[in-house]
């Protein structure tokens, strides 16, 4: 594999950082990529460019224009499409029909629905009844926040800018995206992209680098910065709550998750243990939305843990283009020595291992990558740190219950509430211990299933506001109230 050189991007122009970091592959530990690391002077030029591009004609073009805009976009990145998979599959190793299904598209489609829902978008107006008989008429008048810096994690790099970076042009804004420093490629492509589309430059900038003392925290606690946007870990968020407090500026967090299935005895358990496979081990567990936690009625639970573990068996861990690959590397090493930790405390934690529960043999060229077996684990309850705190792998603790009361205490025993999933053909149940889930998105009979207009985000550790369709569109405008009265 050849490695590329990957540069900042301010005001459509590729910047050279303050130095460069390498970035290897999870597959086999080659080197991908050198990657330049924006330091102080780097973020100033992006925020500053980002500031000028709002003040140029991208600030007063009209909705319908800045719509067509965003298809555009849309347009350009299927063009590219090839370019896009490539890029992502040599940064995560995912293999390369996930990331054609699941992350290329999603993409394209993230600004044709955000190009729909703010060519749609009406005035909040309100006409009023005063008490002598006379009126006066309320309307909002949606105004871009400003320059909004957009961080993101490795796990979905492209799908997960892009649900930001499309509300975020669609209200008008400018934006400075920080990349994870594991995933830089795409976000850096996508800049071309932006300039093939007709996007001015300097509306879409890019910094490489870190979080703390690096390119994250340099963008969190710019004066220029009107508003944070962020996916990743719950602490992270908590750190960057606190470099923005000072300035008291807005806040959208998409954070951790602990994820729980519940499976009743009536499930269809075909169509269950199916659900539950893609759920636990989708990208090898590294989706924010993936399941850790399957509580398991007790009639059924020896039948689930055995299709599961059958399943789990048929996974095939290989390099992204062999065929009948399902399953890839975790990120990196680094985060795989994160998740072998979870593997040894299961056991400390009296764990039972079903299936998985190290690192696979995989043969000589893949040695160095990122590799780890698909885990399952049962013996474990609601106390154990293995089934409290996220691991952010392929891995899910088993664990029975009795009743639905009990099911929905134990689904609920968690600091996160990011998505939750009911298994049952009852729908009535189905419904009821869905709405009882404190989540922001419970599923029933699937997983992961999404229309981009529905409200997306979590309570608890888990986030703070929601994204998606006009859900968006109150972190990315800011409105002015009119009130006249008539
Ligand atoms: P992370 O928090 O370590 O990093 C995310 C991004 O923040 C990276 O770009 C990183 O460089 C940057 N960053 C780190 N520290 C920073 C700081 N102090 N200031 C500014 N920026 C900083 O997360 P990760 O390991 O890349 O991603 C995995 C996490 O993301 C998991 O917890 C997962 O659940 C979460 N996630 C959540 C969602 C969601 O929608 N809720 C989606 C995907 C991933």
């Amino acid at each position: 594999m050849t490695s590329v050189e990957l540069r900042n991007v301010v005001a459509g122009r590729p910047v050279d950082g303050r130095r460069t970091f390498p970035k290897h592959s999870p597959v086999d530990g080659a080197l991908v990529a050198q990657v330049h690391e924006a330091g102080p002077e780097v973020v100033d030029a992006a925020v500053a460019a980002a500031r000028e591009a709002l003040a140029g004609p991208w600030g007063s073009l009209p909705v319908g224009e800045r719509a067509t805009v965003l298809r555009r976009v849309a347009e350009r990145i299927e063009a590219r499409f090839e370019d896009f998979v490539a890029a992502e599959v040599r940064d995560t190793g995912k293999p390369e029909h996930l990331v054609r299904q699941l992350d290329v598209a999603r993409a394209a489609l993230n600004f044709r629905s955000f190009a729909d829902t703010i060519a749609a978008q009406g005035l909040d107006a309100y006409l009023t009844d005063l008490a002598d008989g006379r009126q006066a008429l309320n309307y909002a008048v949606p105004k871009p926040l400003g320059v909004v810096a957009i961080i993101v994690p490795w796990n979905l790099p492209l799908l997960l800018l892009t649900w930001k970076v499309a509300p975020a042009l669609a209200c008008g804004n400018a934006v400075v995206v920080k990349p994870s420093e594991e995933t830089p490629s795409t976000a850096t492509l996508l800049a071309e992209v932006m300039a093939e589309a007709g996007v001015p430059d300097g509306v879409y900038n890019v910094v490489h680098g870190f979080g703390p003392d690096s390119a994250g925290e340099l963008l969190t606690t710019h004066e220029g910065v009107d508003g944070v946007t962020f996916t990743g870990e719950s602490r992270t968020g908590s750190a960057i709550m606190r470099a923005v407090a000072p300035r008291v500026r807005p806040v959208s967090f998409e954070l951790g998750g602990k994820n729980a299935a519940v499976v009743f005895a009536d499930c269809d358990l075909e169509r269950t243990l199916d659900g539950l496979t893609r759920s636990i081990f989708l990208n090898t567990g590294q989706v924010c939305l993936c399941t850790e936690r399957v509580y398991v009625e007790r009639s059924i639970f020896d039948r689930v843990v055995d299709g599961l573990a059958e399943r789990a068996r048929a996974l095939r861990l290989g390099r992204p283009d062999a065929e009948g690959t399902t399953t890839g590397p975790l990120i990196s090493r680094q985060h795989r020595a994160k998740v072998q930790s979870y593997l040894d405390l299961a056991i400390e934690e009296g764990a039972k291992v079903v299936v998985g529960g190290g690192v696979p043999e995989l043969g000589e060229d893949l040695r160095d990558g990122a590799w780890i077996e698909p885990t399952l684990w049962v013996g474990l309850d609601n106390s154990s740190r293995v089934v409290r705190e996220e691991v952010f792998g392929p891995v899910a603790a088993l664990i029975p219950f009795d009743t639905e009361e009990e099911a929905i205490r134990l689904a609920n025993d968690t600091d996160y509430g990011l998505a939750a999933a009911v298994w049952t053909t009852d729908l009535e149940r189905g419904h009821r211990v869905a709405q009882q889930m404190r989540v922001g998105m419970a599923w029933v009979n699937t997983w992961y299933l999404r229309d981009l207009r529905s409200p997306f985000g979590g309570v608890g550790l888990s986030g703070i506001g929601r994204e998606g369709g006009t859900h968006s569109l109150h972190f990315y405008a800011e409105p002015t109230n009119v009130c006249v009265q008539l």
